[in-house]
């Protein structure tokens, strides 16, 4: 360890195991001066080693840390990043985070159903009432009469694979169904993705 005198400054190197006891009296070589120095009984590299090894530690810590949340960020908020990004789609799927439309952002709106003969036309849109793009999603067209009996199901699909934020889509279908009094037809969103493929525009 170190030690300086207190009257002249002159450092002295000493041996720790030197001054051990508390009060133990030293004489300065230079000046001749008496004093009582501190007592540390701590060896100081190994205060130093401690705070090294703490440091060194934290960092990939840290970066551990940092790189579960951006992946959870990520995982969590895959639906927005890729209705902005449709490239990184292929990206989830083969890490196993399958993107499927968020139904609590969509809302059908509109919906309109007509007879012209035996042809039943189904139309409305498909609306996003988040802050954020999304993706569209499949819609199951339910018709069942007043008994609640389905007579026809089928699955539409919207104009877009996105929506932006407030705005709408449109779907349309017609069906030759037979026209009965009173048939309620229903239209809701499926948590199923679009396969682009099927879809007729982007
Ligand atoms: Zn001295």
């Amino acid at each position: 360890m170190l030690l300086t005198c207190e009257n002249c400054e002159t450092i002295f190197r000493i041996e720790s195991a030197q001054l051990k006891t508390p009060g133990q009296q030293v004489r300065c070589s230079v000046c001749k001066h008496v004093w009582a120095p501190e007592v540390i009984n701590e060896d100081p590299v190994e205060p130093q080693l401690i705070r090294e090894s703490i440091s060194v530690l934290r960092f990939p810590i840290l970066i551990c840390v940092a790189i579960t949340l951006l992946l959870t960020l990520i995982g969590f908020n895959r639906g927005t990043i890729t209705s902005y990004v449709p490239i990184t789609i292929n990206a989830f799927d083969m890490a196993g985070l399958t993107i499927r439309p968020d139904l609590t952002k969509l809302e059908v709106r509109n919906l309109k159903a007509n007879y012209a003969g035996d042809t039943l036309r189904v139309s409305g849109n498909l609306a996003n009432k988040s802050s954020l793009r999304v993706h569209a999603a499949p819609l199951q067209l339910t018709i069942s009469d007043s008994d609640e009996v389905v007579l026809h199901t089928q699955r539409i699909l919207p104009a877009d694979l996105f929506i932006d934020s407030g705005d709408v889509t449109d779907f349309f279908i017609q069906i030759d169904i037979e026209k009965t009094n009173q048939a309620e037809v229903s239209v809701t969103p499926l948590a199923i993705r679009i396969d682009p493929t099927l879809s007729g525009s982007q």
